[in-house]
């Protein structure tokens, strides 16, 4: 029970699964692992599961899916429900050496013992009867009777030093003898989680705000363990855009479901990143190895993070801009039908042409669809602002045998463009180039006509230009044919 203390540095992340890992828990575990990797030491995750009732292993598993997509590879793992019988050693050990005590009174009780206490102006704290309990009856009646575990807390201050705070001191006689376990099986959170830092060497505690309020608390443990202090380092809260608390829809969202809308994983690394971290210089774009240079707990901030949703839109669209179109392809294939992707050329052409367009991957299928699957369009929308239908097939009329006499190979926006440009110049360029940009895309809005020409390449531009002119011809009431199940003309 007394392993040698060694110096390396050894970092916990140690969530609880009592739900997902969400943003915040991502950056405590990216910072964990950023000062684990420069100090080249360890990388722990602990699953602190020992409130049985809210844990559940789907949020483990959630967790570690989260980690292993970002990147946050752990070294070592533990789960606190595996280890009770160590928590039980020290809980006796406590009782045994006189600094805790079996605790019996009622609930009803304690209530009317603190109504007592408050209205006499003092503090609500627990008055320290079962501290009188002999040790032998206590014991006995632990066997029978329904009771807790309390720690003595000591009459004075606590400190610890904070690498964000500085000096952080409390004064613990506030809190009087605070419950540390159920029962000799079920600790609480405060207690398992000061033995496991101990047992594991970890040398800097890592983790939200949140819990500066346990410190004192695990301080007291500490102390009456005989475990030397730790170092540690709070980080600051996530606050939502309108720098209230984050909101609880932000806060269950999971870093799954940003994996699967799409965004990169440099995205949200480099986003999470700056939720109350900041550079030297004003910068905003930092890749992994850029943070693991520059990070250090100095630069940490005490006031909180805002979640800015258009930072993180920013971020994505960069990240999927430096994309080659043969990587972003490579992404986009789980975020779209399977038969978008049987003509490899294509997907990549449209791939290319939306980059610029996508703050993540699932954004493609919304603005691209239409370049796989043409949509119903109304015969009305070919024509040109105040121009008319039968004009509209005229000149699409004029566009098809200048396409269909152009090569497969050179069928190339810019080629594409100059011959149009001819035609447009005689009939107006509304006139020749809406139809036609209708006629490809069956949008009132969309890419350009040239553009949209490659991006479906010269087969399925002579076969939409056709179905546009049976539609105007009234042949055709509906466009609802895919790529596949088009009919040729
Ligand atoms: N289990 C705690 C939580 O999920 C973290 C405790 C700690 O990092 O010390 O919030």
């Amino acid at each position: 029970m007394t392993p040698e203390h060694k110096k390396n540095v050894r970092v916990r992340f140690a969530p609880s699964p009592t739900g997902p890992l969400n943003i915040g828990g991502a950056r405590t575990a990216f910072f964990c692992w950023l000062f684990a990797k420069q100090n080249s030491g360890a990388f722990i995750l602990r699953i602190e599961d020992t409130d049985f009732a809210r844990s559940s292993p789907e949020y483990e598993e959630n967790i570690k899916e989260g980690l292993i997509w970002l990147g946050l590879e752990w070294d070592e793992f533990y789960r606190q429900s595996d280890r009770l019988e160590l928590y039980e050693r020290y809980l006796s050990k406590l009782i045994k050496e006189n600094f805790a005590y079996y605790c019996f009174c009622s609930p009803e009780e304690l209530e009317s013992e603190e109504e007592a206490r408050l209205s006499q102006g003092l503090s609500p704290k627990y008055g320290g009867k079962c501290r009188m309990i002999p040790i032998n009856e206590a014991e006995r009646r632990s066997k029978t009777e329904r009771h807790v575990i309390r720690i003595k807390t000591p009459e004075k201050e606590a400190s610890f030093h904070d690498a964000v705070r500085g000096k952080v001191s409390f004064d613990i006689a506030l809190m009087g003898d605070f419950i540390i376990a159920k029962g000799a099986g079920n600790p609480l959170f405060n207690f398992s989680n000061v033995v496991d830092d101990y047992e594991m060497n970890i040398t800097h505690v890592v983790r939200g705000e949140d819990h500066i309020s346990n410190t004192p608390r695990q301080l007291v443990i500490q102390e009456a363990l005989g475990f030397p202090p730790l170092e540690y380092a709070h980080l600051p809260l996530i606050l939502g855009p309108d720098k209230k608390k984050l909101s609880k829809r932000d806060l269950a969202k999971s870093v799954i479901d940003y994996r699967n809308e799409g965004y990169l994983v440099q995205a949200i690394l480099n986003f999470i990143a700056l939720l109350g971290w900041h550079p030297e210089e004003d910068r905003e774009v930092f890749s992994v190895s850029d943070m693991m240079e520059e990070f250090s707990f100095s630069r940490v901030q005490k006031s909180g993070g805002v979640f800015n949703p258009t930072k993180l839109d920013w971020l994505g669209r960069h990240y999927i801009k430096k994309l080659s179109a043969e990587k972003l392809a490579e992404h986009l294939e789980p975020f779209v039908p399977k038969a978008w992707t049987a003509d490899k050329d294509r997907f990549l052409r449209t791939a290319d042409a939306f980059k610029e367009r996508l703050k993540k991957l699932s954004d493609f299928k919304t603005l691209a669809g239409f370049v796989f699957e043409l949509g119903d369009y109304e015969p009305g929308l070919l024509a040109w602002r105040k121009s008319t239908k039968e004009s509209a097939a005229i000149n699409l009329e004029e566009i098809l045998p200048i396409f269909n006499s152009m090569p497969e190979s050179d069928f190339k926006k810019e080629t594409i463009e100059s011959k149009m440009m001819l035609i447009a110049k005689m009939r107006g360029n509304g006139e020749v180039l809406w139809p036609l940009r209708v006629a490809l895309s069956g949008k009132e809005s969309s890419p350009g006509p040239f553009e949209l020409a490659e991006m479906l390449g010269k087969e399925e531009t002579l076969r939409r230009i056709s179905l546009a002119l049976r539609i105007l011809a009234g042949s055709v009431r509906s466009t609802s044919s895919g790529l596949a199940s088009s009919p040729q003309t």
